[in-house]
């Protein structure tokens, strides 16, 4: 896995602003949602960072938040509460919790219960993210 991590530097002082870390391309935070311009932490020089906030972002920009969004919570639930599940499933098993033929119904219901868990997470999160991108427009 190959990381990166994009350095924002102030163009005034050179002093570092704020860093984005990808993985294989892929930012670890991934979101375009935030204030266009940060102040340099050293010298307070507005320093633009590529982001907007919500409100700004066209209609497509929002769908495609969207839209990666929900490829997140479908990569994350597959693969955590699919992997998280296989585990609870070899453990009971293990510890004849279950006997093998219920082995399938409980990972089904470990599984769903840990998509669920992810899924009101990440909603959680993105609806966040957008409530403070809406106060910092318009600070009520
Ligand atoms: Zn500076």
């Amino acid at each position: 896995m190959q990381t990166i991590v994009d350095v924002l530097l102030c163009p005034d002082c050179g002093s570092q602003v704020l860093h984005t870390v990808s993985y294989n391309g892929f930012r670890a935070a991934s979101t375009s949602i935030g204030p266009p311009r940060v102040p340099c932490p050293s010298c307070s020089v507005p320093v633009s960072t590529g982001l907007k906030e919500w409100d700004e972002h066209h209609f497509l920009e929002k769908v495609r938040f969207v839209l990666s969004r929900l490829f997140w919570l479908m990569v994350g639930s597959v693969v955590v509460a699919g992997a998280g599940a296989m585990v609870l499933k070899l453990f009971a098993l293990e510890f004849v919790w279950i006997d093998e033929r219920d082995g399938d119904p409980f990972f089904w219901v470990c599984f769903s219960i840990g998509a669920v868990i992810i899924t009101a997470m990440v909603l959680r999160n993105s609806l966040r993210e957008v409530n403070e991108s809406r106060s910092r427009i318009s600070p009520s």
